[in-house]
């Protein structure tokens, strides 16, 4: 496991799913992140049209804010502790929006040139980055891993892999794994949905060092709060069954061509409504290429790049 560099944040797929990833010489069957079961949860259609045929999504203010903060929260720990202050971070945004800027010129697109929507957007980040100095206090954390890319190989061949935001370890070796959100919490109702991507990267960290992560925690900036859970073996041999279930149900689909769109909540903000029969659009035809797989081109255990 190595860590990745600074999230560009645009790509449809998350880091994790950039090109793909052969193990070692084994003959890997497929790759799953939790953004991309989460995908094929909420609508079949939209994982394919991500995963399988890829296609571009124009950015949003709201993922780019998020993309720049999670940006400067990775930095704020290369510094010293006692400069890890709110007023130090505000002056590492100019220069996150700057770098993100150069590696995705699109993102520059999405505001009017001369207008005073960037100069809003930038207040908003600066508001949402404070929050995260009520929630937590950098100062007293020194964070084992930041932006970690972690796989591993399921019996079944499947690979499981992700990046996430920060690990911490404690001194007797308990594991906390840390997720930033820029929106606000989740209503109870979907809480397990929104701790399945920790506990996904919990099992592929039980797989991989041996150890249960003692705590899960998300870290919502938009509304201040907190939302931590312990989990235990059997969330994560449940979590696991999940995943293997979700890649038959792709493998079936990928065979039979055939995902379904299923509207729902998430249409609101789906870049790919003009293209999806719930809206009246017409896919393009299904790939004949497509694999029930992800492509696996590099040999290596290393992350894509
Ligand atoms: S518009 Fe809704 S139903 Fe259609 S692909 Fe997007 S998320 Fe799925």
């Amino acid at each position: 496991m190595t860590t990745q560099p600074a999230r560009t944040g645009l790509e449809p797929a998350d880091p994790s799913e950039r090109g793909g990833t052969r193990v070692d010489g084994v003959d890997v069957l497929g790759a799953l992140s939790p953004s991309r079961v989460g995908d094929f949860l909420s609508c079949p259609l939209l994982y394919r049209f991500r995963t399988i045929d890829r296609l571009p999504e124009p950015p949003s203010p709201a993922a780019v804010r998020g993309t720049v903060i999670h940006t400067v929260l990775e930095r704020l720990f290369d510094l010293p502790a006692v400069e890890r202050t709110p007023e130090r971070a505000e002056t590492m945004l100019a220069p996150a929006w700057a770098d993100l800027q150069e590696a995705e010129p699109a993102v520059s697109s999405m505001f009017p040139v001369d207008g005073p929507e960037i100069t809003e957007w930038l207040v908003s980040c600066r508001e949402t980055l404070v929050k995260y100095f009520d929630l937590e206090d950098p100062t007293r954390l020194e964070p084992a891993e930041r932006e970690l890319y972690v796989e591993t190989l399921t019996d079944t061949k499947l690979l499981l892999r992700g990046v996430i935001d920060r690990v911490d370890v404690a001194p007797d070796g308990a594991i906390r794994i840390v997720d930033y959100k820029t929106g606000n919490a989740v209503n109870e109702k979907f809480e397990s949905k929104v701790l399945f991507q920790l506990k996904f990267y919990a099992l592929v960290l039980w797989r991989t060092r041996g150890v249960v992560p003692k705590m899960l925690q998300l870290v919502y900036l938009g509304d201040s709060q907190v939302l931590r859970y312990e989990p235990d073996e059997q969330d994560l041999l449940a979590t696991e069954r999940k995943v293997q279930a979700v890649w038959q149900a792709i493998r079936l689909a990928t065979e039979k061509g055939e995902f379904e769109s299923r509207p729902g909540f998430g249409c609101r903000w789906c870049a790919h409504q003009a293209l999806c029969p719930s809206y009246d659009g017409t896919p393009p035809p299904f790939p004949l290429t497509a694999a029930p797989t992800l492509p696996l081109t590099a040999v290596s255990s290393t992350p894509p790049a």
